[in-house]
């Protein structure tokens, strides 16, 4: 019997390259709080007091009094098998890059090394006085952590009312303008400047592929109904069949 992720594992085989936008989706699978969806952290916390670029210059505590909210321990967290076989199928020379909106940081430590952040990450604070960079789990001490030089420490994540980091843009636009066949895993792009992007896709020609548990894209070409972690290993494993 054909199995359904076989004329998708064709499609990227034949049609290269290929790149991956990533969401919440695949996140929340490793345990990853969401923050948008229902009973996520902004309907507990409102953004513009606790995550806007505005709030956090006037009154930093507010921001780190929430930190544990996001992330209680940075290391704590571990991929799951979804970002395990994206970091697979870059290795077997199949997925050119990564774009995620997720600011875990886990397609790097899954082993995926073409990855763009387009909201930055947690894995890095720094200094917004002299720019020194501490890691995520050595945060100093206190609410607002301070750097030595006593300037007030920020995550290196884009806060509400913050532009994106303009390198990060212009490599996920690059990205999805060259690319064969988009991969849409676990996210439903409503948010700029996500959403463009498989516009973006299409428009140069490219095959999109959504991986979700309920269909958000009309214009997707393959929709692989479920968890990126039990669809993704399932695609990856066809690929090894055929190729
Ligand atoms: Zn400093």
């Amino acid at each position: 019997m054909e199995s359904i992720y076989q004329p998708v594992a064709d499609l990227i085989l034949r049609r290269q390259p290929c790149v991956a936008l990533t969401g919440a989706g695949i996140s929340a699978e490793s345990g990853i709080p969401t923050f948008r969806s229902k009973g996520g952290l902004w309907e507990k916390f409102d953004p513009t007091v606790y995550a806007s670029i505005e709030a956090f210059r006037g009154d930093p505590s507010k921001y780190w009094s929430i930190r544990g909210e996001f992330i209680r321990n940075y290391d704590a967290y571990q991929p799951n098998p979804g970002h395990r076989a994206l970091a697979e199928l870059e290795s077997m020379g199949l997925l050119r890059h990564v774009i995620t909106q997720n600011i875990d940081g886990l397609h790097r430590k899954a082993g995926s090394r073409s990855v763009t952040e387009i909201h930055g990450s947690l894995r890095e604070i720094f200094c917004i006085q002299c720019g020194k960079e501490y890691r995520a789990p050595n945060i100093p001490e206190g609410t607002p952590p301070r750097c030595e030089c006593e300037g007030v420490l920020k995550p290196n994540t884009v806060l509400f009312g913050e532009s994106l980091p303009i390198q990060a843009l212009e490599t996920a636009w690059r990205e999805a303008g060259g690319c064969r066949v988009m991969l849409v895993i676990g996210t439903s792009a409503v948010v700029q400047p996500a959403a463009s992007l498989p516009f973006i896709a299409k428009e140069h020609g490219a095959a999109l592929v959504e991986v979700n548990l309920d269909k958000a894209f009309s214009n997707a070409d393959y929709f692989l109904e479920g968890k990126a972690g039990t669809v993704l290993p399932e695609l990856v494993s066809e690929m090894r069949k055929q190729s």
